[in-house]
């Protein structure tokens, strides 16, 4: 099992992470006058990861005010006994000189650090969220301590930073033990080689967004009907976040937020009091997010530019064209609004886009079967035999461009992640390498991979 550390400067909401990873009764415990903390290490747990979390949090309170003495036995400790350290810092109130500090000591550790950006249900966070790159760790996950939002993505983080081998040894130890089953569902794809699981038994989280009138409630509204609800609209662990479960298919959705959660019913009307999210914000902590856009009137470029955030932010776009049942010449509006989409989209080529009628319910079927293949395609992981052998053909075909005389040379490629799906591709010259061939090569990849329609990222790294 691996051990975490939490790391942050005070307030940013550290023992709050901890409590929930440790479960709540050590907090309570520790509230009781008199009871000294003597376990420095506790056992956490984040679904199905097993590992051990070290207090800093106690630490913190025990040491003298300064900063600097709090700082140095955080990371001391961290440095000492953790193999992977949490740093964690306050979207809502934006990256401050002493979260840089603490940074910079967190990144000297050597450590591999996932960057947590804690309080990410506000509002106010978006800022914050975008001043992250200042602190030199990569992507943020967003979370919500507090009200328990961003686990799912704190858990694909740590099996990406330690590998599934380290982050699920425990798991596959107690499992081994117990001799039972996997409740994993292998991807039926008859090529794959090392294709890890692909859990269909989770829910798939998503949002919608979508102007104001583009049928967002309605939708949902269609989607919750009531066969398919599973668990009534509720607050839950939250206050001003909500999601609500349905089953399609087998399969749960979870919806989250949003604005088009609204009216028509009671439980509806006292959502609105608590939630005050835009869509967008909920997008944080989804999976696949719905764009839902007016087909009855004209496609803006603005329109388009929502489902490229939602692309760069890595989430797993679907665009709904709504009110179809007003549409013509269905045939031909198809066409002119998925040339545009196209058009306007290049980088995310073959996005899945399907008419439908939130109000008379047609077309929710498609919709439904494109949320699925989206969800599946993000998850999606190739073998690097595989990959491998796919760049020597592409390469062959259409070699990379000569720069100062010399040809460039891609040597190898693997996949560093999924969710969205991350390649790492090694070059001579990362930088001489053409945006142009890049694209080539992602095309590629979406082609004979079936990678259509999310966002692919391509890292290039020096061959060494
Ligand atoms: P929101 O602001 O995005 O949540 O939009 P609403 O769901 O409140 O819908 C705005 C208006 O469009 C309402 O009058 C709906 O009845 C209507 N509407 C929504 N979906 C459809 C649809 O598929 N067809 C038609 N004809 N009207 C729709």
């Amino acid at each position: 099992r691996f051990t975490a550390a939490i790391i942050g400067r005070p307030n940013v909401g550290k023992s709050t992470l901890f409590n929930r990873l440790v479960g709540q009764k050590l907090a309570l415990v520790d509230d009781t006058p008199g009871v000294t903390r003597d376990r420095r290490v506790h056992d956490a747990k984040l679904y199905d990861l097993y590992f051990s979390v070290i207090d800093t949090a106690g630490l913190e309170e025990a040491s003298e005010a300064s900063l600097e003495g709090r700082m140095r036995e955080q990371t001391e400790t961290a440095m000492d006994e953790a193999d992977l350290i949490f740093f964690l810092y306050d979207a809502k109130a934006g990256v401050t000189p002493t979260d840089k500090m603490f940074a910079n000591v967190a990144r000297r550790t050597g450590k591999p650090v996932i960057l947590v950006a804690n309080k990410a249900e506000s509002r106010l966070a978006d800022a914050g969220m975008a001043e992250a790159w200042e602190l030199g760790i990569g992507d943020p996950v967003p979370i919500s301590a507090e009200h328990g939002l961003g686990l799912p993505d704190l858990h694909e983080a740590i099996i990406e930073t330690l590998g599934e081998e380290v982050a699920f040894a425990e798991r596959d130890a107690r499992e081994a033990e117990a001799d039972a089953p996997a409740i994993s569902v292998p991807i039926a794809d008859p090529d794959a080689e090392d294709q890890p699981a692909y859990d269909a038994t989770k829910p798939i989280r998503m949002a919608v967004v979508g102007r104001p009138n583009a049928g967002k409630s309605t939708l949902i509204n269609a989607w919750l009907g009531e066969e398919r609800l599973l668990t009534g609209p509720e607050a839950g662990i939250t206050r001003d976040s909500i999601s609500v479960e349905f089953e399609v298919e087998n399969r749960t959705l979870r919806v989250y937020d949003t604005a088009g959660m609204r009216r028509r019913s009671r439980v509806q009307e006292k959502l609105e009091k608590l939630s005050v999210s835009d869509g967008l914000r909920a997008m944080r902590f989804a999976e696949v997010v719905v764009i839902v856009l007016d087909a009855t009137i004209a496609l803006e470029k603005q329109d388009l530019q929502i489902v490229d955030l939602i692309a760069r932010e890595g989430r797993a776009p679907v665009i709904a064209f709504n009110k179809w049942d007003l549409i013509e010449n269905k045939q031909e509006r198809l066409a002119e609004l998925r040339e545009r989409t196209e058009r306007l989209l290049p980088q995310l080529r073959g996005v899945r886009a399907v008419p439908v009628s939130a109000e008379t319910e047609r077309g929710l079927d498609k919709l439904f079967d494109a949320i699925f293949r989206t969800h599946r395609t993000w998850n999606m992981r190739i073998s690097t035999g595989r990959l491998n052998r796919w760049l020597e053909g592409i390469v062959a075909h259409h070699p990379p461009p000569a720069v100062s005389g010399r040809r460039l040379k891609i040597r190898y490629i693997t996949q560093a992640k999924t969710r969205p799906p991350g390649f790492v591709l090694s070059v001579s010259r990362p930088d001489a390498l053409p945006e142009s061939y890049q694209r080539y090569l992602i095309n590629g990849l979406r082609d004979t991979f079936g990678m259509e329609g999310v966002p692919i990222r391509l890292n290039l790294r020096t061959t060494d």
